[in-house]
């Protein structure tokens, strides 16, 4: 049986993650944060199918002692580092706080497996973001990195600290450069579940309108459990490389908000506002990513867009208070 760690296993991919390696018969630990222990019944809502099949352990990520400590007892076969403050901010504010959680985790993680546990394969979620801004599009493993937030500056410092430590210390390690993925289990900050909480709220006549900022905004929008797919997949090939992780395909703000209300069958123009505060320009050169390295180990996409969005749309229906 392989043992794994999984950072982050509280959260969308985390969780999707657990029961998939679980279903492959792994002995699955997380590392989850203290507070998240004391708020279990909110923090713990999409692992509670497989509570009782995982062990969870408090450990800060911030701290490498008890990181150590920890990874001390388990040895495990593979690490799967996800936690991360994951709501990008194009604001250069609380910078310091940010590289500590997604930046000197990846240090402390890595580092200590190198010492204790070599043998162990390593993946790391990296980001879309890591581009920013980017100059060619669609991007592939090879396009320059062009961060414009401290959540993408935290990643590549990670990618490059990682891969240090693949070339030089020949440490299985992967990066996978993950593009937006959504499920049910987006964390409600985010746009996608926003609208769809908003619309199937309308459309029970809790709410009128719906705010939102760039509706010509472009992103390239995959299914979550096919990205943690990816991530096993990634780790059992013979070398550590980096992938990315993307569906080629672009969609704007406003096809994934006409989507779901003409699912839900209402009509997004009595319900739609713009909110200036929410606005952020267009991208001049969209993100999009270019998968072909990753289909050529065998990955697929298993649902389209609007699957997608249908089965986001049909779980938050049948979840509503
Ligand atoms: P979520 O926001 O759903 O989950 C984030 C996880 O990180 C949670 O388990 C959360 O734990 C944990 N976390 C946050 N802050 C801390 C902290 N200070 N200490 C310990 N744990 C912390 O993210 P996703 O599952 O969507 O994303 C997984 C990874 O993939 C992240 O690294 C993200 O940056 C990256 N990614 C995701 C994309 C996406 O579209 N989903 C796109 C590109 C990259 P808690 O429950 O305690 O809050």
């Amino acid at each position: 049986m392989k043992t794994a760690i999984i950072t982050g296993i509280t959260g969308q991919d985390g969780s999707y993650l657990a029961e998939f390696l679980l279903s492959k018969n792994y002995k699955v630990y997380g590392f989850v944060r203290r507070e998240s222990f004391e708020n279990a019944s909110e923090s713990f809502k999409n692992i509670e199918k497989v509570l009782d099949k995982i062990e969870l352990l408090p450990v800060s990520i911030t701290d490498p002692l008890h990181i150590y400590k920890e990874i001390s007892k388990i040895m495990p076969d593979e690490f799967y580092h996800l936690a991360a403050q994951s709501f990008v901010s194009y604001h250069m504010s609380d910078e310091i706080n940010i590289m500590n959680i997604n930046f000197n985790s990846t240090l402390y993680i890595a580092n200590t497996l190198k010492e204790l546990a070599p043998q162990c394969r390593i993946f790391f979620a990296g980001s879309s973001e890591m581009f920013g801004s980017p100059e060619e599009s669609p991007q592939n493993e090879t396009s320059k990195f062009n961060p414009k937030s401290i959540y993408g500056i935290a990643k590549v410092s990670s990618y490059y600290l990682l891969k240090n430590y693949r070339d030089k210390d020949n440490i299985y390690v992967s990066t996978g450069i993950m593009y937006n993925h959504e499920s049910s289990r987006r964390g409600n900050q985010f746009v996608t579940k926003k609208i769809i909480s908003t619309a199937v709220k309308i459309k029970y006549g809790k709410a009128s309108k719906l705010e939102l900022g760039n509706l010509e905004a472009l992103r390239d929008w995959g299914y979550a459990p096919d990205y943690v797919y990816a991530m096993w997949l990634i780790l059992q090939q013979d070398k550590a490389d980096d992938y990315i992780l993307a569906t080629g395909k672009l969609h704007s703000v406003k096809d994934f908000v006409r989507t779901v209300f003409e699912y839900l069958e209402l009509d997004y123009k009595k319900h739609v506002e713009i909110n200036p505060n929410f606005y952020r320009a267009s991208e001049k050169i969209p993100l999009s990513g270019n998968y072909k390295k990753l289909e050529s180990i065998g990955w697929k996409h298993t649902k389209t867009f609007d699957e997608v969005i249908k089965e986001m749309i049909d779980i938050e229906i049948k979840n509503r208070n």
